[in-house]
């Protein structure tokens, strides 16, 4: 399909969709959709809170600011109850839900979670867990695909194409010129490439060369920009009621990896978590957490390993039939209130459609 109708299509979906969020929300129709899906568990995912958009994470939608969490934080405390996973993965054996109930979480660890989300979150006494990318706790280092944002933002997506081009035949950028469409979808392609098409040591290897080719000292941008949380910032908040589950060692989409891969990156994780925490209910949340991310197999390897219950970033509706190890999330980033109050009732309004 040639680019500027891929574009158009992007954007005329967006626009219909907040003109249809503002006028469910300001006439009051979300009151009904919210009494019809009052017996649905929403599970809530966010990533990093803060004041602006860092080179980390900028470009990538995982982003939302102090002023809107705490709008959002308002809203979901006026409207829902707030309750943490546990409260409705136990009960959910006993096939019971609460009414209304909302359930906060965050991926990847990022430490403005405990400067930024934590003080909010214990002002609105708002249950919440945080999943740990545990390589990036231990080696005190970003998770790779921040490392890529953190280049595509700093030396421009088109220079970084020509870099992954000119580091060639090593690298198989075949899958990526097909798609040069704009910046935006080349940025896609370049972050799909990286995630589904090279393995953990390819990536390393690459992400080393393209800092070298830069000039960039890894050592030094680390150092100087501790993004991700340290045990000490866990233990604090883990005395204070925040739940930390497992997002995996290296962030890898699990279902590319063999099956003594995936254990490395789910097992030591998970004993880690729990002799550092002591604790025994310990969630997962799959990396990436679409439905190429996952399957049958990794569910399995996943549960095997004593995981409480399983988290994907797809955004099924949770009720009290729902299996614990399929759980569905809703991705949420700087969005408005009205848009939050939308993507959260969105799935109900599906259904009532498709009943009419
Ligand atoms: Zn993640």
């Amino acid at each position: 399909m040639p680019k500027n109708i891929i574009i158009k299509q992007i954007l005329i979906r967006s626009i219909v969709k907040q003109i249809l969020a503002l006028i469910i929300f300001y006439s009051g129709f979300i009151k009904v959709l919210r009494l019809l899906g009052k017996n649905y568990t929403k599970i809530l995912l966010y990533h990093s809170i803060s004041e602006t958009e860092n080179n980390f994470i900028r470009g990538t939608r995982i982003w939302t600011s102090t002023d809107k969490f705490n709008k959002h934080l308002k809203y979901l405390a006026a409207k829902y109850h707030i309750i943490s996973l546990e409260d409705f993965v136990e009960p959910l054996i006993k096939g019971k839900t609460s009414e209304r109930s909302v359930i906060i979480t965050f991926d990847d660890g990022f430490v403005d979670n405990y400067y930024v989300a934590f003080p909010q979150l214990k002002q609105y006494k708002a249950p919440a867990t945080i999943f740990l990318t545990t390589e990036c706790i231990e080696n005190k280092k970003p998770i790779w695909i921040q490392e890529l944002n953190y280049l595509l933002n700093t030396i421009g997506v088109e220079k970084i194409w020509d870099t992954l081009s000119s580091l060639s035949p090593q690298i198989n950028t075949d899958k990526i010129i097909k798609k040069r469409f704009s910046k935006m979808l080349l940025r896609n392609s370049i972050e799909e490439y990286f995630r589904y098409s090279l393995n953990i040591k390819q990536r390393e290897k690459i992400i080393a060369a393209v800092n070298q080719k830069f000039n960039l000292s890894r050592k030094k941008i680390f150092s100087e920009n501790k993004i991700f949380l340290n045990w000490e910032q866990i233990k604090i908040m883990r005395a204070d009621g925040i739940t930390f589950g497992n997002h995996g060692a290296s962030h890898s989409p699990l279902s590319f990896l063999s099956e003594r891969q995936q254990l490395t990156e789910v097992k030591h994780s998970k004993r880690l978590i729990r002799d550092k925490l002591g604790t025994d209910f310990i969630p997962f949340s799959y990396p990436f957490g679409g439905t190429k991310d996952f399957n049958i197999n990794t569910e399995q390897l996943v549960k095997k390993q004593g995981h409480s219950c399983i988290l994907t970033a797809e955004p099924k509706l949770n009720h009290s039939q729902s299996s614990k190890y399929q759980l569905g999330r809703i991705a949420i980033g700087n969005l408005p209130v009205y848009l939050l109050a939308f993507e959260m009732e969105k799935g109900v309004l599906k259904k009532l459609i498709r009943k009419s």
